[in-house]
């Protein structure tokens, strides 16, 4: 019998980043445990796109948990807020845009690091991104290097076993169209995934806010096909 693969949790949205992010772990010889939240998102459809990525790429486990961020709110994806839309790369580029959710990075790794405890694991993958697209400032390398040292201090396994957290960023230097690239070359079919912030009630793609253009810009740019429809 082989030996058993090492776990990994991987953060999942459901969108194209997380979702390759999962396919570039099981790459590395990983048994993968998917996490996703269901924080009171206004593009819930992501949920569905999450469960249909960790199916077919096979996750071991596949755990949503509720944590609503709403009553907090402050962000265009959690609050009554207008999603951006048609905005040039240039205006995306400026600043912390709306659909920044405050903390999010930081609440969804306590709880991955809060599972990883549980199940005797020490790495964690998110799909975090530096490139394309800098505005969130849990996005930077820096955060992730600090997390990894705060998981180190307050876990039991970090304490007392000195376990040293990995906190995996596959993505973080690759261009969006370097991402699905790669998903591509995994075989990832990247129509079970989900992008777009302000999808219509039936669940389409806007094809106009940050997160669309984005997706589609990086399609073009690959030489690929974006196989989701759009409203
Ligand atoms: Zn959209």
């Amino acid at each position: 019998m082989p030996p058993a693969k090492p776990k990994a949790i991987v953060l999942l949205s459901g969108g194209l980043d997380s979702s390759t992010c999962l396919a570039m772990a099981q790459e590395q010889g990983f048994a993968v445990y998917a996490l996703s939240f269901d924080y009171g998102q206004r593009h819930q459809v992501e949920l569905a796109a999450s469960q249909r990525v960790a199916r077919a790429l096979g996750a071991a486990q596949h755990l949503i948990l509720r944590v609503d961020l709403r009553p907090i709110g402050g962000s265009a994806l959690t609050a009554d807020l207008e999603v951006p839309k048609g905005r040039e790369p240039q205006a995306m580029a400026q600043g912390v845009p709306i659909t920044y959710v405050p903390a999010r990075n930081t609440l969804f790794l306590s709880l991955a690091l809060a599972w990883a405890e549980t199940l005797q694991c020490s790495d964690i993958f998110i799909g975090v991104n530096a490139v394309d697209y800098s505005g969130y400032p849990d996005c930077r390398p820096e955060f992730i290097q600090a997390f990894e040292r705060l998981a180190r201090l307050a876990t039991r396994l970090g304490a007392e076993e000195g376990t040293d957290f990995k906190i995996h960023t596959p993505l973080i230097k690759l261009s969006k169209a370097q991402i699905i690239a790669k998903g591509a070359e995994l075989g990832l079919d990247y129509g079970l995934t989900h992008s777009c912030y302000d999808p219509t009630p039936p669940g389409l793609a806007c094809g106009q806010c940050d997160s669309c253009l984005l997706r589609l810009k990086g399609f073009a740019e690959a030489g690929l096909k974006d196989p989701l429809p759009y409203a």
